[in-house]
């Protein structure tokens, strides 16, 4: 198993991105940092979502240096519906090591950046490439692929031993004169052109005649995956509880423990398994020393995270006279939307929020 790379491939490769290259921000300017975040950000996120979270970032946090001194609520606000939080937790302690110890600039070394939180092989590759114009490989899942049909790999690319080969191989085509824009041009292909899930569009492609799966007729069923494990299915009962302060509704938001999954966000309480509404009065008075004046089904809502699914079932609760448990702060509508960043996984409930605010129980 060792694939030896074709000649005509990055200098094709190459000119087809030339001409099709997207103008997106971080390669219009592509300084270390610019690039940095968006490697991260586009991690499990499609460009098109994350384009407009990418120039809120930069405009809130347009330096290294920004990026460090940033409290962890304001990041997690500019971060709030992208998911993987921990990504921008990382972001921020690499933004501070830079600070101490590069004087506030990203080490112009792919082994030095593969030290700093957060940054993988892949995206240490993609910002020596791309940034500093050193010539090594950025692989991720799209240059994966690609790798894997233009040599018509019949094995597993997920196993450690096949993708290191492919990783040889990407690290063979890298050229020494605009390395990052090769890097680029094949993860482009991957992006546009050799799509996953499908039948790839070979007519488009800039590797046509040059690609054994094309040549075989096999494309589409490569690259070889071996199924994914099941997600793990966890029922929870989400609870919106409110309370006047002054004269608004607020509710309660609880701080998350740091480690862990959704680790130190703020979120709407839950609680392990499907409650009845008895259960959660009880669980409430005893939880927030309140008197309960009214509660209401929320319905139904499911959200995916990579290894588990919550099946969740919310049901607002109205207090007054209710104190404020540890880790939690009562915040109102406006403080929601410009404070505190509550994690997608209750957005089916968050978007309810305003409705359910405005609602006068027991007055
Ligand atoms: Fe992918 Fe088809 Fe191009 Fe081969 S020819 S790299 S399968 S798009």
């Amino acid at each position: 198993m060792q694939w030896k790379p074709n000649p005509e491939w990055t200098p094709r490769l190459v000119d087809w991105y030339c001409q099709v290259r997207r103008p997106f921000p971080w390669r219009v300017e592509p300084t270390p940092y610019r690039v940095w975040v968006s490697e991260i950000m586009l991690q499990q996120t499609r460009i098109e979502a994350a384009l407009g979270y990418y120039e809120r970032f930069m405009e809130a946090l347009p330096t290294v240096a920004d990026l460090a001194a940033v409290d962890e609520d304001t990041l997690l606000k500019l971060w709030e519906g992208l998911g993987y939080y921990s990504r921008a937790k990382n972001l921020r302690k690499a933004a501070i090591q830079i600070m101490e110890h590069y004087g506030g600039e990203l080490p112009a070394s792919f082994e030095a950046l593969l030290q700093l939180p957060g940054i993988g092989e892949y995206t240490a590759g993609a910002i020596a490439s791309i940034a500093y114009d050193l010539a090594v490989p950025a692989v991720d899942g799209n240059v994966l692929r690609v790798l894997a049909r233009l040599t018509a790999c019949s094995e597993d690319v997920l196993k450690p031993a096949v993708k290191k080969e492919l990783s040889k191989l990407a690290a063979a085509l890298v050229p020494e004169k605009n390395p990052g824009l090769f890097n680029e041009a094949i993860m482009e292909l991957g992006e546009t052109v050799c799509l996953p899930n499908t039948t790839p569009d070979c007519t488009a492609c800039p590797l046509y005649g040059l690609c054994e799966a094309q040549k075989q007729g096999c494309a589409g069923e490569l690259p070889v995956r071996s199924p994914k494990k099941e997600r793990r299915v966890e029922h929870r009962t989400v609870l919106v509880i409110i309370r006047k302060r002054d004269n608004a509704w607020t509710v309660l938001l609880h701080k998350r423990p740091s480690a862990g999954l959704l680790g130190g966000l703020w979120e709407l309480p839950s609680v392990d398994g499907e409650m009845p509404d008895e259960a959660v009065r009880e669980l409430v008075i005893q939880w927030t020393g309140g008197r309960i004046l009214d509660t209401e089904d929320l319905g139904k809502a499911r959200h995916l995270f990579s290894h588990i699914e919550w099946h969740m079932e919310g049901r607002a609760v109205w207090l007054e006279d209710a104190h404020t448990p540890s880790d939690c702060v009562w915040a109102d509508a406006d403080e929601i939307r410009d404070v505190y960043a509550l994690p997608s996984a209750f957005r089916a409930y968050a978007q309810k929020l305003p409705a359910i605010l405005k609602k006068e129980k027991g007055l």
